[in-house]
This record gives C-alpha cells, structure tokens and sequence, in this order.
C-alpha cells in the first residue's frame, strides 16, 4: 500500500528542511535522506555493530543477517534473479571499475573494441581508457545527436564483430535523456558483446528490471537515492561474475589461502574484500523501503510535473539555453542550461544567495560538453521532495541574474 502523498508531509521526513533554508536543486549529485535512513545506519551501530560475515557469535551473526537482508531487498529492487548478483560496493564508480578491471581484464585482448557513448560520466569512460591501455583493447565513442538521442540505428552502425563491451548510461547525469537499454542490450547479445548500464540517475527515480532489460551489468550509488554516502551496488549475471576474477583481495573474499595459492570464495563474496559497509547497506535497504512505500509512479508524477514547469519558465527567460531535448519528458528532472554572459559559477553563486543549490562547471562529463560546445552549464535537477513553489523561486531567481551582473536586460 502506498503512503498517501502529500510533498509538505513528505518533507518532514527529510531533517535538513528542518535545519537550513534551502531550495535544494542538487539532486543528480546527491539525494536529501529522510530519518527513517539515518535512524537504520544508527540503528545498525547501536544493536548490530559487529563485523559481519565472519563472527561465529550471535552479534556478529545478526550483523550478518542485516547486512544479507540488505541485499535480498536490493534483489528484489531490481527485480535480479538471485541476491548472489548483487555486490555491495562504495558508489557507482567503484561498481564501474569492478567491472572495467575484472570483466574487462578477463576478456579483452588487443584490438578487440569497447564502444563506450560520448555522454558517460567520467566514472563510466575513465575505467574503460584505464583497461584498454592495459589490454592493447580500443576504446570507441557512442555519438549522440544535440537532442542527446542515441537510436538503436545508432549502435547497430558503431558496433563491429570487434566489440565485446558496450558501456551507456540509463539517464544522461546532463542531459536527462534516457536510453533504450532494452534494446541496445538485445543488438549488444547479438553481436557477442555485454552490455554495462550505467544506472546512477536511474534507479532512484524510475523501476529498473535488470531481467526485463537484459542488462549484463549495472551500477549505481546509495547516496543518489536517499541512501547514506559510502556504498553502492554492482549487478551482475551469474555467469558473468563466476568466471570473473576478483577486483580487490584480502580478507573475507576466500575459500582458503596457503604460502603459494588461495581459492576464491564464489560471487559476491569474492568481490567484497575486507571490512564492509553493513551500515550504510542498512540504510539502503531503509531508502529502497522509503522509495517503495511512496511509489514509482507517484514519484515519476512529482518529477515529471517539476520538470514540466522548470523547462516551460526557463524557455521563457532570453538567453538561457537549454542543453539536450526541448521535450520536458525527455528530461527525468534534470535540466542543464548555459546563460549569455555569465559563468555558470556566477550563476551558482548568485541563486546561493537565494539560498538556491544547483551544480555549475562540467558535470564529470567533459567529452559531452565539449560535443555540446560549451565548456561549463548549470545544472537544477529535481526530486519528488521539492515543490512547484521551490521550482518558482528558483526561476524568480534565475531571471534576476542578468541584471544582478550589470546587463541592462
Ligand atoms: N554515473 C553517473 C551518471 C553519475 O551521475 C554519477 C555521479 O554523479 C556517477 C556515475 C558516479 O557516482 P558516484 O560518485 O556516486 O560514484
């Protein structure tokens, strides 16, 4: 059943409304947390803190029990086939460079392609320069058109019998567009090669269905959506991970170890090297409980309504330009614009005054801007918790700045 919605209740939920004025436009870098996560990781330290996975003890084994109750509920999440392909990491980044290192270590030989699209985040391309430089592979970019639309003709054209990885974002961390992951996985299996989703400003706004999409991988971060900082989440297939080596070693991830040899544990322990962050797996649980019990849909509704008046006011105010689709749908609340004559950091400054938060500079997406042609925008981007009247102010706000910098219109 979900929780009747009304935005000002919800907001109580969230104690940093309670303790700064603040229109919080920042989502896509990071979410808000409601108490409900926060009152888990505590309560996680305060009657379960022992070091699970290890302890033969009753403690350590209800720390265990927390920490694998985390992830069925993150199976479950993304509907996967068995919790053994959930790995726990620190965020979405190090999910990325799991697979970069292991799965693309393990595969790829000289010559052999990684098509990676021109709109990743510098977490989704970087790992996959690093293991390319180191397998002799090549790297190859996914071009996207202004609109920030990669069709299915698209990759059909760059992929070659040469490609075994393919990596693209789910959503666009600039543009807000969405990609046909469905799609692109079944031409990636056709041609041989695996597809690695990025799902980091996915999952926390939209149900993600790793079996529906057929995805072969799939990162993202806890914080992004209402989860503590400090730990993340790599899907994989079995079949996958089984044959994978491990990314890091050390203690908890082994069979057995002698003077020259060791046997690895089986997935996902033989991923999860050392100490873990049982802690902030609770309070992912804690966020993906919070998330259910609003609703996909109703918060899609929020965030789309949002997103609707953002790029409706914004088209209205001369000299603005948004980046990507005109469409508000197209947009997943994440809207990225440039203003004539002012540096986006001087646009950031300026709505901080108005106690406004948005993200100026290149958004750890630097190949895409330079495709866009600009080298810095600001970006707002929205979650269900903000309001019509946050997304008022900040336009008041917006259309101010101009003649705050001395421009006479
Ligand atoms: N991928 C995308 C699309 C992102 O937007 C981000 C963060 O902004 C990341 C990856 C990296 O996330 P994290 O910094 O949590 O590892």
């Amino acid at each position: 059943m979900n929780r009747e919605w009304n935005v000002n209740e919800i907001r109580k939920d969230f104690p940093i409304f309670q303790s700064r004025e603040i229109i919080y436009l920042d989502n896509s870098a990071t979410s808000q947390k409601p108490y409900q996560v926060l009152d888990a990781v505590t309560d996680f330290y305060r009657n379960y803190n022992a070091n699970p996975l290890r302890g033969l003890y009753d403690l350590a084994q209800a720390a265990t029990e927390k920490y694998e109750s985390a992830r069925e509920k993150v199976c479950r999440f993304i509907h996967a086939e068995s919790a053994d392909e959930i790995i726990f990491t620190r965020n979405a980044t190090e999910s990325l460079n799991l697979v970069a290192y292991s799965y693309g270590g393990m595969v790829l030989k000289p010559g052999d392609e990684i098509l990676v699209s021109i709109m990743e985040h510098h977490s989704d391309m970087l790992p996959w320069r690093q293991v390319a430089e180191k397998t002799g592979a090549v790297v190859k970019y996914l071009e996207c058109d202004r609109q920030g639309k990669i069709t299915e003709e698209d990759l059909k054209n760059a992929i070659t019998e040469h490609t075994r990885i393919v990596a693209v974002t789910q959503v666009s961390n600039v543009l807000g567009v969405k990609n046909d992951i469905r799609a692109f996985a079944k031409i990636c299996h056709e041609k041989g090669a695996v597809l690695v989703a990025d799902g980091a400003q996915s999952v926390p706004h939209m149900p993600v269905d790793v079996q529906d999409l057929d995805v072969d991988f799939l990162a993202f971060s806890g914080h992004k959506m209402l989860g503590p900082m400090g730990v993340g989440v790599l899907y994989g297939k079995k079949e996958h991970l089984k044959k994978m080596p491990p990314f890091l070693t050390g203690g908890e991830m082994i069979e057995s170890v002698s003077r020259d040899g060791a046997v690895f544990a089986q997935p996902p322990y033989k991923f999860e090297a050392g100490t873990v962050n049982a802690g902030g797996a609770a309070g992912l649980a804690a966020a993906i409980d919070y998330l259910e019990n609003i609703g996909f849909e109703q918060i899609q509704k929020q965030e789309n309504l949002l997103t609707e008046i953002l790029m409706e006011e914004i088209k209205k105010i001369p000299f603005v330009h948004v980046l990507g689709s005109e469409n508000p749908l197209d947009h997943h609340g994440i809207v990225t614009f440039t203003l004539d004559g002012v540096h986006p950091h001087d646009v950031a400054a300026i709505l901080d005054a108005d106690h406004i938060a948005v993200r100026a500079g290149h958004h750890c997406a630097q190949p895409l801007m330079q495709q866009m042609g600009v080298m810095a925008s600001t970006r707002a981007s929205v979650m269900f918790y903000n309001t019509e009247e946050e997304v008022e102010k900040f336009i008041l706000s917006l259309k101010e700045i101009r003649r705050k910098m001395g421009y006479a219109e």
